[in-house]
């Protein structure tokens, strides 16, 4: 549509979009051609971000956001070549990847930090890998031989599951929650899918998506939606957690919509393993301005 109205606007027109054009391309390209080699020679890492109690501040997970640092273009973003890597098969390593690295940083900060380390290790799932074949085969290895208990690791699934058969998804869901994992929807209230499709997901927790958080101290009409969206998940019996917390005073209003988790510039960026680690403990003591929260050790 672009190149059509390019064309509409005249020839010089197109001869100014073309290169960008032929630049994105070329980018992507290059993009999915490096992405297979940069797992093996180490140029990902995880951040983590951590997840809390919006009731006593306690440290109820941390997710982990894969990182790329390409060795000639720098840091890119996983919004970019996570979708390079889910048009070919590159993302069920990249996933492998990712669950095994997750879940190595979650059994040592279990044994090193007890207490203080995150209930959950909380890892996002593309719905692409779903449709491997070995990939409850391969998570259930990765798990065993993680030694990281089940019921420490949640997986997060796009609400949206685009174009992969909905029973597949209901079928590996279920499979998935057999290996004694938790599983969320991640970016909920942002998918084409519908509300009815959720209730046959076998879920433990619903992610509300940034985009939804971000309005509900702006905008009456999207605090409506976004409240009457939070009814329907209570009565699912699932936990709820807000995505993308940026203010304080988004937190008494999320707890007034029955969400006592959240995660967001707020409390926290992401962090790499050793700031993480160094922070465990102090998340949630500090920064909390909302009343309540005062009361935290
Ligand atoms: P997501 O799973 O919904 O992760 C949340 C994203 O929102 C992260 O961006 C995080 O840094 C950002 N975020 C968190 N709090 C705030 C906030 O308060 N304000 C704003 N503006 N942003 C906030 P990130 O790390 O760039 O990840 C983007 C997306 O890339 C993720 O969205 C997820 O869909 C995907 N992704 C990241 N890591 C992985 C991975 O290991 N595997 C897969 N399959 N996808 C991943
Ligand atoms: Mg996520
Ligand atoms: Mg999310
Ligand atoms: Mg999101």
């Amino acid at each position: 549509a672009a190149m059509y109205q390019a064309k509409l606007e005249g020839r010089g027109r197109i001869r100014h979009f073309q290169p960008s054009m032929r630049e994105r391309l070329t980018r992507r390209a290059r993009l999915g051609v490096d992405l297979q080699g940069a797992i093996r020679s180490h140029q990902l890492h995880l951040n983590y971000h951590p997840i809390l109690s919006l009731d006593s501040g306690h440290l109820e997970g941390a997710e982990s956001l894969v990182r790329w640092n390409h060795p000639v273009l720098g840091g890119i973003s996983p919004a970019e070549f996570i979708p390079i890597a889910e048009e070919s098969d590159t993302i069920f390593d990249l996933g492998a990847w990712v669950l095994e690295e997750s879940l190595r940083q979650m059994s040592h900060w279990i044994q090193a930090c007890k207490d203080l380390a995150p209930d959950v290790i909380s890892v996002n799932v593309s719905r692409k890998q779903f449709s491997d074949p070995q990939m409850i085969e391969n998570f259930a290895r990765i798990i065993r031989e993680s030694n990281v208990p089940p019921a420490r690791i949640q997986l997060e699934i796009t609400e949206d599951v685009g174009d992969i058969d909905l029973d597949l998804v209901v079928t590996r869901m279920h499979q998935l929650k057999q290996l004694g994992v938790k599983i969320a929807i991640d970016d909920f209230g942002t998918g084409t899918s519908t509300f009815a499709a959720i209730k046959s997901f076998p879920i433990d927790t619903v992610k509300l998506d940034i985009s939804l958080v971000s309005q509900i101290v702006s905008s009456i009409d999207r605090a409506a939606i976004v409240h009457s969206l939070a009814i329907l998940v209570r009565n699912l019996n699932v936990k709820m957690v807000a995505e993308g917390v940026e203010t304080a005073q988004q937190i008494p209003v999320l707890q007034e919509l029955g969400c006592h988790s959240a995660q967001g510039f707020y409390f926290s960026k992401p962090l790499d393993a050793k700031d993480f680690e160094t922070q465990m403990g102090l998340f949630g003591t500090h920064g909390f301005t909302v009343e309540g929260f005062e009361s935290f050790p």
